[in-house]
């Protein structure tokens, strides 16, 4: 049986480059498709052997300043509600921020499933922000860096459970 993993947090976190390293080439959609829904996007994620569906969350970026906290919210309660498990991403180099707090408490009210994953962790600067990701109760934080492809075997071991 497969499962579906949402990828959620506030925007710039690394959501989509986590969702392309998972989906690979097998997505059918593209940012700059017409005619298709950009909110959220789903993929088929393959981990070494595991094989599950995938939604980022996006669409968020051109929301102006005064809506993006409600849009932010509506929209990741849509992917939760989608999905078996939860990915929050949080920027382990700009540490734990307010946006981040408000994701967490939709995840802890809401969510069955929640893994916290630290990205940006690459390097010694993000080692602060990986300890900080424990004072959101989420459990412990997944090291990653998604754009150098690090934390995918934490990841995985996270996942292979549900699998
Ligand atoms: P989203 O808004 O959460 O979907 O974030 P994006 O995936 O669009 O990434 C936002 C920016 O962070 C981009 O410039 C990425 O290249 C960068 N980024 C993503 N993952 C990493 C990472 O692991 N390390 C670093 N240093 N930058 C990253
Ligand atoms: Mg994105």
């Amino acid at each position: 049986m497969s499962f579906t993993l949402a990828i959620v947090g506030r925007p710039n976190v690394g959501k989509s480059t986590l969702f392309n390293r998972l989906v690979g080439k097998r997505l059918a959609l593209v940012d700059d498709q017409p005619g298709v829904t950009r909110d959220l996007r789903e993929g088929d994620a393959r981990l070494a052997d595991l094989r599950f569906t995938v939604i980022d969350t996006a669409g968020l970026e051109d929301a102006t300043d005064d809506s993006l906290e409600g849009r932010m919210r509506k929209l990741t309660e849509r992917a939760v509600d989608m999905a078996d498990v939860c990915l929050f991403l949080i920027d382990a180099r700009a540490g734990v921020t307010a946006l981040d707090e408000m994701f967490a408490e939709i995840l802890r009210k809401r969510a069955d499933h929640v893994f916290v994953a630290a990205n940006k962790s690459e390097g010694s600067a993000a080692d602060a922000g990986v300890l900080e990701a424990y004072s959101l109760g989420l459990g412990e934080p997944i090291r990653m860096s998604a754009e150098h492809g690090e934390g995918m075997h934490d990841l995985y071991t996270a996942l292979l459970p549900l699998a």
